[in-house]
């Protein structure tokens, strides 16, 4: 028998858990016999002394199995279930495409998704400017749809991970979310309850990402890569690049419809193509459903080039309850902004930085995301014909087009824009699109 504030003191006073420990706590903020106070206090604790690898694990595996852990076995799929988790970004619409991807070249991929936080998109708030698209079906439903189609991407149904859910709130009110420890657990309890095979985490570096240096997005990456494989889910993570706008349009209706046109090969934007392509090569690769990059590009380009993967969004969407000639006609059905214009820099020379994170908040501003959780979300705003770092600025290239609801707004925006994007008279080093790749065996 344990008491929390023993729990607390003993990590207080720098001594590693026990996983009976770990589980003794979350087991009671699961139930509600450990305190708000007591969560702030641990998570404190947490924050100055940090967790070993093996309190981590046993941190992850208690959060999971907090609440309904998923299984699959009943569907008999008939492949691997496997998925992908992003740190988040701005134009981060690579889910869209990657889960079609996969599922077109043997995966199954049940994905639980969130919505925008900050700065970033989410992509159930994409999802949802697609007119009956339903992001909140029934277990029976979601299993259904990812057996057809290979893929559904849905928001949290069920219970999952709910002591994260009481975790996080306290962490959020006392200055604790910003520890590798608590955020692995945090990320890892809800993903993994999802009843995954494999696993590839997109850990985001640069201006626009959630960890605020090229050092902490990977040292989260390698404690992601340590803890999952350690919890028995085959993990491996990319640091990819989100020092500007992944894909050419940042917002909710416009990134859907870039979706749609990588897809079916009407437009792919080169950095988030290549981005799209590792993170997918990796899943079939820890799924078994290839041997080697080299095999594992030549499907996916395979089943873009032949329209399988444009096929298994447009049944993924019709079997979510959205239209069934979505991919076909999607400008009927996606909204339109009422101004629709380019900002161009007032002078010259090339694209030399980006704020990513402000340009976030320029969609967040217009009503592209929320800055309370009770705020809606205005489908049509954003921008698209995003400018490229060491692109050339003249009065010919904007440095985006804005959608916006108003005359007004569209100013506020552009203003927004210009002091995000830093205009210089030398292009800039070129960064890449994936940093590294971290598997198991290299933490
Ligand atoms: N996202 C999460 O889900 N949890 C964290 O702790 C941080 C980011």
């Amino acid at each position: 028998m344990y008491l929390p504030q023993e729990i607390i003191r003993k990590k207080r006073d720098n001594i590693a858990l026990t996983p009976d420990e770990i589980n003794f706590f979350i087991q009671g903020i699961a139930k509600d016999t450990v305190s708000e106070g007591q969560i702030a206090a641990f998570a404190m604790a947490v924050y100055f002394n940090d967790m070993t690898m093996n309190e981590r694990v046993a941190l992850t595996c208690a959060m999971r199995d907090s609440g309904m852990v998923l299984n699959w076995d009943h569907m008999n799929f008939g492949g691997p279930i496997v998925d992908k988790h992003s740190t988040g970004g701005v134009g981060d619409v690579t889910s869209l495409m990657l889960g079609p991807m996969v599922a077109a070249c043997g995966g199954f991929v049940p994905m639980i998704s969130g919505r925008g936080l900050g700065h970033t998109g989410g992509t159930l708030d994409k999802l949802e400017s697609i007119p009956g698209y339903n992001i909140m079906p029934s277990n029976e439903v979601f299993g259904q749809v990812t057996k057809s189609a290979g893929v559904a991407i849905i928001g949290q149904t069920g219970d999952l991970a709910p002591a994260d859910k009481r975790v996080y709130a306290t962490r959020d009110i006392t200055a604790t979310v910003d520890n590798i420890s608590l955020i692995t657990a945090s990320i890892l309890s809800k993903k993994l309850a999802a009843g995954l095979e494999s696993l590839v985490m997109d850990v985001k570096v640069g201006s626009g990402a959630f960890m605020p240096t090229y050092d902490a997005s990977e040292e989260l990456a390698k404690s992601i890569v340590a803890v999952a494989n350690g919890a028995g889910t085959k993990t491996t993570a990319l640091l990819t690049d989100m020092n500007q706008v992944l894909a050419s349009s940042a917002g909710n209706a416009v990134e859907v419809r870039e979706a749609v046109q990588f897809l079916t090969g009407e437009y792919r934007n080169p950095r988030l193509f290549e981005v799209t392509m590792a993170l997918c090569a990796d899943m079939l690769l820890n799924a078994g459903l290839a041997k080697a990059e080299s095999e594992a590009r030549a499907q996916l380009q395979a089943v873009l080039d032949n329209g399988a993967a444009a096929e298994r969004f447009g049944k993924m969407v019709h079997g979510l309850g959205g239209p069934a000639d979505f991919v076909e006609n999607y400008d009927n059905y996606l909204a339109n902004a009422a101004i629709i214009k380019p900002v161009f820099a007032e002078t010259s020379g090339f694209a030399g930085a980006m704020d990513t994170r402000a340009l976030g908040m320029a969609v967040v501003s217009m009503g592209g995301g929320r800055k309370v959780a009770s705020d809606s979300i205005d489908d049509a705003v954003g921008l698209t014909d995003m400018i490229r770092l060491g692109q050339t600025l003249d009065n010919q290239t904007p440095l985006a087009v804005i959608h916006a609801r108003s005359e007004a707004q569209w100013q506020e925006a552009a203003q927004a824009v210009r002091q995000a994007v830093t205009v210089t008279e030398q292009a800039p080093a070129a960064t890449p699109d994936v940093y590294r790749r971290i598997r198991a065996e290299d933490v």
